[in-house]
């Protein structure tokens, strides 16, 4: 850590900083790795993170008409960024301004590194049964909720393999004990934004069966920050792509999320 370059005004660590950090977290103890250095400005307003998923040389999913899921993850959290900040209510952080490859780790350590009161990583996935569509939110958990959900993790777990071999992602036996370290305060805010975001987004959008989900997604196991995976729909299903592919429906499914946040924070 001692030769990690921060902002000596703010303590906050740089792009560059965290990247470096996340090829190195696997060494150290969770504490040390994650412990916010100090708030990022006096803290009036809640932090709101937002994860765009994927990024530079990783895609996501590509859908059944070839749309990349990193392209519509970033428009639908820049909608979702726009809302927010329109409202006054809060700060919002993007772990990515445009189309850059950040590890999934990095993405934990520079919420943490901000004091991120609440991370939400927005996705739009696939899976090989093309017929399965819908919105669904996940939170952390050793194991997986359901095959289907497991399968998921595996894909989103994969993104850093982009990263390069020092980086190969977190196996299910790490994933386990990093899941018990997570905090119950944590747990618990976790699991009240994921039944915000099903009410919100129930009657609005497609939602997947039993749309409440849990997994060991390597991006939701920040110890101090109630986190949740937004997977908006299938990019593997044609009627999911196609709506997705429309800024119409990222305005409703980001006016759902905004909802979803002013309710946790209300
Ligand atoms: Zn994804």
């Amino acid at each position: 850590l001692g030769t990690v370059v921060t902002d000596k005004s703010s303590g906050r660590l740089s792009r560059r900083a965290v990247l470096a950090l996340a090829g190195t977290t696997a060494a150290l103890p969770a504490s040390a790795a994650l412990r916010p250095l100090r708030p990022a400005k006096p803290a009036n307003l809640p932090l709101v993170f937002l994860d765009p998923g994927h990024g530079g040389k990783d895609p996501g999913a590509i859908g059944v008409s070839g749309t990349f899921e990193k392209q519509i993850a970033f428009s639908a959290a820049q909608e979702l960024a726009r809302q927010l900040r329109s409202s006054g209510r809060y700060r919002v952080v993007m772990s990515r301004d445009d189309d850059v490859f950040i590890p999934l780790e990095g993405r934990v350590v520079m919420a943490q590194s901000q004091g991120a009161a609440l991370f939400m990583s927005i996705h739009a996935d696939a899976l090989t049964d093309h017929t399965v569509r819908g919105a669904s939110v996940y939170t952390l958990a050793a194991h997986a909720s359901d095959q289907q959900t497991a399968a998921l993790a595996v894909r989103e777990n994969a993104a850093d393999r982009f990263a390069g071999p020092n980086l190969g992602g977190t196996s299910p036996e790490i994933a386990a004990i990093l899941g018990s370290l997570v905090q119950r305060e944590t747990r618990t805010g976790s699991a009240r934004m994921a039944r915000a975001v099903v009410a919100s987004l129930r009657g609005n959008v497609e939602l997947l069966t039993s749309p409440a989900r849990r997994a060991a997604f390597v991006v939701l196991k920040s110890t101090q920050i109630p986190s949740v995976l937004v997977e908006m729909g299938f990019m593997s299903n044609p009627l999911d792509e196609a709506a997705l592919r429309q800024s119409a429906h990222r305005t409703v499914l980001a006016q759902a999320l905004h909802r979803a946040i002013d309710g946790y924070f209300g």
